[in-house]
This record gives C-alpha cells, structure tokens and sequence, in this order.
C-alpha cells in the first residue's frame, strides 16, 4: 500500500481524497520509485483545488515534480538505489505523479538527482527553479550580457521569480525585481536583487513603446506587465516569457519586435528534451547554494498539500513549497 492524493472528477462532482492505495494501481511504466519529496508548483495548486484544466485524465494522483530513490527497474538506464528528479512530461496531468509515497514511471522521463543537491533541495527548486534556469539559458543563448544593461524579473517572490533572481544575479546581472509585495524587499534582496519595483507599475495598459530599460526580462506574469516589459525593453534585448500568473491575454503590439527588435522567447518547461533539462539542472547546480535554498523553501506534510494550494493560489505564498512525503 502507498499513500496518495488522489483526484477524481464523477458525476458527484471533484473529490481530493489523500487515502491508501494498493500498489497495483500504480500505472504502467518501467521504473517503481519511492518519493521522498514533492512540492506544490503552481500548476499543482490549480490541480488541487480545481481550479484549471490541469488534470486531462481521472482519477488522477497530483504533483508535477518529485526527487527519491528508484526502487524496482526493468530500464537500462535506471537500478535500485539510485536517486533521480523529475520535472514535468505530463505527470500530475496525464499520468499518476508524485504528492504520493510511490510512483511508477517512464525511466525517460527522470535525470541522475545532481550530486550538488538532496532531494529536498531539488524539489525546493522543482519545476520552478528548472523553469527559471531554462529562462536564464534562453537570456545566454540570445547573447543578452549584464554589461548591455539591468534584468527585470516579474512575480519575483514567486518560485519561478525567486531563482530568476538568485541566479541572475549571480551571473553579475543588475536585477530589478517586481513585486506585489513590497514588504519582501529584505528577502529579494537577500536574493540578490539590485532594485525592488512595485509591480502595479507594470500591470496597467501602457503605450507600445516606452523608455528602453531592460536588456533581458524574465516574465512569470504575462497580460500587460508582459507588453509593458516587451515596451520596455532595449533594442535587441530578449523577453524570456513562461508565465501567466497575471493573465492568460497578451495586449500587445508588433512595435518592440519590429521596431527595436526585441526578442521573445518562450519557455516551455513540460516537453523540454532530456539535454536541455540537464543543462538547466546543470546551471543550478553551478550557481544556486543550499543557504539560499533554506531561505527560500518551507516544508509542508503530504497532508497539508490541498490547504497550500489555495493560499499559493491567493498569493499568500513566498518562495517555494516542498512538501515532505
Ligand atoms: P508562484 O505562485 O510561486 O508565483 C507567482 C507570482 O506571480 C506570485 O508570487 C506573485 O509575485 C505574482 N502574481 C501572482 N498573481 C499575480 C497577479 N494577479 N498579477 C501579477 N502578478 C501576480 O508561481 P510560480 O513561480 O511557480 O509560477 C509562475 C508562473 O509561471 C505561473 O503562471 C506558472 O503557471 C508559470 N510556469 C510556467 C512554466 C512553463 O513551463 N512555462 C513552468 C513553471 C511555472 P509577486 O507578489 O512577487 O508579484
């Protein structure tokens, strides 16, 4: 038996039930592993509660991320024992993931847990940390230089935000972080940040063109602190785009494209092919340090996962989740 959050949408409605399950309603796949930790990411909260279309097959067993111990392997790649991570490819949504103490997987899917960090630490950074690695390589492979200028980074207290800023500014960036809340300047800059901006300056209809301030952005936000950072980037700059936590909508024009040739880069972390994924665990692992890790993580139990949802999804939560399976 495992234990599980388990949801399920029936004619009665949507159900979260945390319950024990029989391991042979583990799905299908060629690697058994043990989850020692998970985390809440953003896409899990809405799965959680209901509140997008996240899960596209019930009963579904929640959590995008996990880190732990392989435990049963008919895979070339994997044996007992070893340690892995991993991001995304649909679990939580598609196939059972890993707010459980077990999980069955496609031995494609995970990568070797770097030696640089524990599984909780992984999953502190999870799939936002990874994302926001993947936003920074996409900054790299633009050729955007800290010499050109400063870095914005929007829903920088979020999970994918705070690495942004820790790693960026790291790699000697002058970051700019934007914030619905001013009262973690201390923490921002902790992180790294250079300047705390309220983030309501950003998030009102602007002109298609505005004062050239950012050489890179990194936006977690979307809707019009998105167009708005797009204006306001210098020419030949690059907007690093993954996020919507402000809104679907994209009002924008073509003006900073073909007027200033910014670029737009977006970042997909689900699909992402096994080199790109060790690549931005790689950066991780090169730049982040695990005192910054504690100052950005707070543990919960499996128990108390759906109750974080909601405050994550009331923009309640700084930092990242990781939930202790
Ligand atoms: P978090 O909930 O941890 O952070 C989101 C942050 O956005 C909040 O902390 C807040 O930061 C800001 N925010 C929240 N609501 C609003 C609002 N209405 N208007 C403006 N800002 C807001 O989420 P994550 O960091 O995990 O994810 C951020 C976004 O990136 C999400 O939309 C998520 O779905 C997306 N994402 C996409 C991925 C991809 O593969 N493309 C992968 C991972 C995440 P503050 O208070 O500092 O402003």
């Amino acid at each position: 038996m495992f234990t599980a959050w388990k949801l399920n949408q029936t004619d009665q409605g949507f159900s979260a039930t945390l319950a024990a399950w029989p391991d042979e309603e583990l799905p299908a796949g060629d690697v058994t592993v043990a989850v020692e930790y998970s985390t809440l990411n953003y896409k899990d909260a809405l799965a959680l509660t209901n509140r997008g279309p996240v899960v596209r097959r019930w009963p579904m067993v929640p959590g995008i991320d996990g880190a732990g111990t392989v435990l049963e392997s008919t895979h070339a790649d994997w044996q007992p024992g070893d340690r892995w991570v991993l991001n995304g490819w649909g679990v939580g949504e598609t196939h059972w993931g890993c707010l459980s103490q077990r999980a069955r997987l496609n031995g494609d899917w995970l990568i070797r847990l770097p030696k640089a960090f524990t599984a909780r630490q992984a999953m502190a950074l999870g799939t936002a940390g990874y994302t926001a690695a993947l936003c920074v390589l996409a900054i790299e492979r633009h050729g955007a230089l800290p010499a050109q200028g400063s870095v914005l980074v929007t829903g920088a207290s979020g999970g994918v935000g705070s690495v942004a800023v820790a790693l960026l500014a790291k790699m000697g960036w002058k970051v700019v972080a934007s914030t619905g809340k001013l009262q973690e300047e201390a923490y921002l800059r902790a992180l790294g940040a250079a300047e705390v901006i309220d983030r309501n300056t950003l998030s009102s209809p602007g002109k298609p063109l505005q004062k050239e301030r950012w050489a890179a952005v990194v936006d977690t936000v979307g809707s019009h602190t998105l167009a708005n950072a797009c204006a306001q980037t210098r020419w030949g700059g690059v907007v690093a785009a993954c996020g919507l936590a402000g809104g679907m909508d994209f009002p924008t024009t073509v003006a900073p494209f073909i007027l200033r040739g910014v670029t737009l880069a977006g970042i997909d972390s689900v699909m992402q092919p096994q080199s790109a994924r060790c690549k931005a665990w790689q950066k991780l692992a090169d730049l982040i340090d695990a005192p910054m890790l504690d100052q950005i993580a707070h543990d919960i139990p499996l128990d108390q996962a759906q109750a974080a949802a909601q405050e994550l999804l009331d923009g309640k939560v700084r930092g990242r989740l990781v939930v202790k399976i």
